[in-house]
């Protein structure tokens, strides 16, 4: 979708500080980052939110989650622990439209979360 900005980034046309890439899924520096660590993984294949992922997407649906935990190691937070928080439509604040994971780390964070 080319009026998408995440699949924009997956085509190469804007960039992107990229922090992990396989066949499936793409992890990416969040540009407005909320705490020290922020980073973004998103499936290559359009989907709106979790919201509209099927029962097809089971595999990958898993592969981002462990993507997510791959990423955190790689960016040293497991040990001292992270978030993973993914936002689906206007009452959670979602602004971009193609399915995203937030690894947030380096700080504490509250619970509930506001
Ligand atoms: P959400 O509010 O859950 O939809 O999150 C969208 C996230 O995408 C926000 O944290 C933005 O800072 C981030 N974002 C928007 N455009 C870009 C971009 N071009 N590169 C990296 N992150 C982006
Ligand atoms: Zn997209």
């Amino acid at each position: 979708m080319s009026d998408c900005i995440f699949c924009r980034i997956v085509e190469g046309d804007i960039p992107s500080t990229m922090v992990h890439e396989d066949d499936e899924s793409l992890a990416f520096e969040d540009l407005n980052p909320q705490a020290p660590v922020h980073v973004l993984v998103i499936p290559k294949r359009h989907i709106v939110s979790l919201a509209d992922a099927q029962e097809a997407d089971l595999s990958l649906l898993g592969r981002l989650m462990l993507t997510c935990s791959h990423v955190a190691k790689q960016k040293g937070l497991d040990e001292s622990g992270y978030r993973v928080v993914t936002n689906i439509g206007r009452n959670a604040g979602q602004t971009v439209f193609h399915l995203h994971l937030h690894i947030l780390g380096g700080r504490g964070f509250q619970w509930p979360p506001g």
